[in-house]
C-alpha cells in the first residue's frame, strides 16, 4: 500500500535525516522543499530569485509559491507510489492544499518530531552541509558526526554553514515555527495516523519509533479500507 509521510518539526529536529532513512527503507522519494528552494537559489532560476531574500531572513515563502512547487513535484512519476515530505506543509493552508493533492493516493501519515529549543539552537549551530551534494554533517544521526578535514566524505565537497544557520536567523526560524507551523499539529492531531515522537532520543530509536508508527498506520488504513468494501 502506498503512503504519504509528512515530517513536521522545528529546524534542527532531525526531519531530513529521518526522512532520508525512511525513504531508503521504503523505496519512495524524499521531497525536501528546503532543498528544492536552495537548489533554485544556487542555479539562479526565476523561483530562486523570488525566494532568496525570504530564506536568508528565516521567513516563510508564500503559500502560493510553495503549493505550486509541491504540486508540480508530486505530479512526477516517482511520487505516484508515495513520498516523504520534509519541510512541507508548514502552514494550515499548505496542509489543506496537500489533502486535495493526495486525495485517493493513500493515507497521509503525519509525524511531529519534538525537541526542546535549547537543543535545536545547539544542533543548528554545529550543523555543516556539503556545498556540492548537500549532505548534512554534525547533527545526530547525520552522515557522520565528525566531518574530518572540512570535506564531504561522500563527494569531497567543501563543508559550509548554511546561510540561515546563524544565530539571529535560527531564532527567527524558531519563532516562525511556533507561530505558523504549530497550528499544523492541531490540524493533524485528531487523525488516527498522527503521532508525536521524542526527537531527543538516539537517532536509531527515533527511526525505530517512526517505522513502527508507519506500519501501525498502514495496518489501520488497510483495515478501514476492508471495512468500507
Ligand atoms: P528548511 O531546509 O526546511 O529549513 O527550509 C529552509 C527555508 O526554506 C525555510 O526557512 C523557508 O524560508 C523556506 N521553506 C522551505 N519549505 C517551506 C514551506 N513549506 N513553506 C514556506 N517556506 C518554506
Amino acid at each position: 500500500m502506498s503512503f504519504n509521510l509528512v515530517m513536521i518539526g522545528p529546524p534542527g529536529a532531525g526531519k531530513g535525516t529521518q526522512a532520508e532513512r525512511v525513504c531508503r527503507a521504503y523505496g519512495i522519494p524524499k521531497i525536501s522543499t528546503g532543498d528544492i528552494l536552495r537548489e533554485a537559489v544556487h542555479d539562479g532560476t526565476q523561483l530562486g530569485r523570488q525566494v532568496k531574500e525570504t530564506i536568508a531572513a528565516g521567513s516563510l515563502v508564500s503559500d502560493e509559491i510553495m503549493i505550486g512547487v509541491v504540486c508540480e513535484r508530486l505530479g512526477r512519476a516517482d511520487a505516484r507510489r508515495g513520498f516523504i515530505l520534509d519541510g512541507f506543509p508548514r502552514t494550515v493552508a499548505q496542509a489543506t492544499a496537500l489533502d486535495e493533492m493526495v486525495d485517493g493516493r493513500g493515507p497521509i501519515i503525519a509525524v511531529v518530531l519534538s525537541v526542546p529549543e535549547h537543543e535545536l539552537v545547539r544542533r543548528l549551530g554545529v550543523r555543516r552541509v556539503c556545498a556540492d551534494c548537500g549532505a548534512t554533517y554534525g547533527g545526530p544521526g547525520s552522515v557522520t558526526e565528525s566531518s574530518g578535514a572540512g570535506r564531504c566524505t561522500r563527494c569531497g565537497g567543501l563543508l559550509v554553514q548554511r546561510d540561515d544557520d546563524n544565530i539571529d536567523v535560527i531564532r527567527q526560524r524558531l519563532r516562525v515555527f511556533s507561530q505558523a507551523t504549530e497550528p499544523l499539529v492541531r490540524y493533524y492531531r485528531g487523525r488516527p495516523t498522527f503521532v508525536s515522537i521524542d526527537g531527543l532520543q538516539p537517532p536509531d530509536k527515533v527511526t525505530a519509533d517512526l517505522r513502527a508508527h508507519i506500519e501501525a498506520a498502514l495496518a489501520m488504513s488497510r483495515a478501514a479500507g476492508r471495512a468500507e468494501a
